[in-house]
């Protein structure tokens, strides 16, 4: 059988990081990705962190093909015929270190395979891994993970990295992860649509080369967990929805997800953002949302989990992360196999301080500190009761009708007392405090 000291399982940012780290330290390192090349089964909103991972491979960032510098954020809460939105916008968010840029993962991915490749990697697109090769366990115990089994030809590993995204197939069929219930996934649909840059610009109010983040969440979903989003790119934008499966599947009718997307897009506040456009790609993709909670033991005997394929995600309702959190395992994953390989000891023990690298960074710090979020959000009325009321009142204040108008203190006082007084919101604040 073949041999190579590692094999990385998923040309995404978390067995990319891995395999750019691990070819850097001078490991034979081979990824095996089965799309055409990587970055084309890659599915993100989005828009990725930078301050947790700029000191990871800093030599990096400074020439990635990210698309624009995030200068405002909006949230839009939708009600029924009105939506309230808030827009935060800082001389902070695109300066001269922008905390988080937009991507497109096609491009973004193939040129993080290239950095790997130029270090020495071997990139094999169009190769599915079917197993997972274990020698020894039984009872329960997954055994040691020797290699993997692909189109009928075994490749052996000292070491392999599994950073084959959300569903984790391999993974759960080699028993080193549960397969991921519908209460802890979340479907994401998106468009990529091409726009002018000068028409971006304009019709986001940005300036040149700068970006826009916008979050929408109520009617969007019908209230379900989930929500819209729409992202910025160079001369394109990222339009899409995400609805949470277990919302889905517990609606007396049956919703047919993807119709969600064209709706959204025909919504008045969204069809003049993307008139004129060309849908240049469709992308749908689970997300994992079960938090920390759900996180497998991320290391073996002989094997490690990175990125998705570890539950690594974390959808805090205003930011959405996931990209930076493979990165960041993936750079784990390639020093722990380095040190292991040093010293000769890829078992268990020695690929242990995979994990407790991970707890010492923000990586499971950050999961950690959301481990409630998950729950919270499962509750309806984030998603229906309060986007609605919010937009009422707002509505209200904003009214002037045929008939003398009350102060407007005195309208305040009769939305809040309507839609917000009551005990059962008393109890969302309360269940709030953990996020
Ligand atoms: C709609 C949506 C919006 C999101 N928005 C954001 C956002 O704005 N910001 C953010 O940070 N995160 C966001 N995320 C999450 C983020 O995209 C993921 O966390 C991130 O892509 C995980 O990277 P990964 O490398 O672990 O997995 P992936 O990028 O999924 O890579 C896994 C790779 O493994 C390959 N693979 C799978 N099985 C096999 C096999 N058997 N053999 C060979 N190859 C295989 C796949 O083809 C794929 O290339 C979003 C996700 C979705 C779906």
């Amino acid at each position: 059988m073949e041999r190579v000291d590692c094999i990385v399982v998923g040309g995404g940012l978390a067995g990319l990081a891995a395999a750019y780290g691990l070819a850097a330290e001078g490991l034979e390192v081979m990824v095996l990705e089965r799309g055409n090349y990587a970055g084309a089964k890659n599915v993100t909103g989005g828009r990725l962190y930078m301050d947790p991972i700029r000191a990871l491979y800093p030599e990096l960032w400074e020439e990635a093909p990210f698309e624009r510098a995030v200068a405002r954020e909006s949230i839009t809460m939708m009600g029924d015929g009105a939506h309230t939105t808030v827009e935060v916008a800082s001389d902070r968010f695109a300066g001269a270190q922008p905390q988080s840029y937009t991507v497109l993962r096609a491009r973004f991915d193939q040129w993080f395979a290239d950095k790997a490749a130029e270090k020495g990697a071997m990139i094999v697109p169009n190769m599915k891994v079917d197993e997972l090769l274990r020698e020894g366990g039984g009872d329960g115990r997954p055994g040691r993970v020797i290699g993997i089994r692909a189109g009928g030809d075994e490749i052996g590993a000292d070491v392999t990295i599994v950073a084959e995204g959300v569903l984790g197939m391999l993974a759960s069929a080699a028993g080193l992860r549960a397969e991921p219930a519908a209460r802890d996934s979340a479907l994401g649909f998106k468009e990529v649509i091409e726009l002018p840059a000068g028409v971006i610009e304009d019709r986001w109010r940005l300036n040149e080369g700068e970006g826009a983040a916008h979050l929408f969440m109520g009617t969007v979903t019908r209230g379900m967990l989930g929500g819209g989003f729409v992202y910025t790119n160079k001369e394109s934008i990222s339009v899409g929805v995400v609805v949470g499966m277990a919302a889905m599947l517990q609606q007396a009718e049956p919703v047919e997800s993807y119709k969600l997307l064209d709706e959204f897009k025909e919504l008045p506040q969204i069809a003049p953002l993307v008139k004129g456009g060309t849908v240049a790609e469709y992308s749908a993709h689970a997300i994992a949302e079960g938090g920390i909670a759900r996180v497998p033991k991320l290391f073996g005997d002989g094997y490690l989990l990175a990125g998705d394929a570890a539950g690594l995600s974390l959808n805090a309702l205003v930011t959405v992360r996931g990209m930076d959190f493979a990165i960041a395992s993936g750079y784990h994953a390639a020093r722990a196999v380095a040190t292991a390989k040093k010293a000769g000891d890829t078992s268990v023990a020695g690929l242990a301080r995979y994990e407790r690298a991970l707890r010492e960074s923000f990586v499971l710090k950050d999961l950690e500190t959301s481990r409630a979020i998950p729950r919270i959000v499962e509750n309806p009325r984030l998603f229906m009761h309060y986007p609605r009321a919010v937009s009422k009142l707002a509505e209200s204040v904003f009214t002037i009708g045929a008939q003398p108008s009350p102060r407007l203190a005195k309208t305040v006082w009769k939305g809040a007392r309507r839609d917000f007084l009551s005990l059962a919101t008393l109890k969302d604040l309360w269940s709030l405090r953990k996020m």
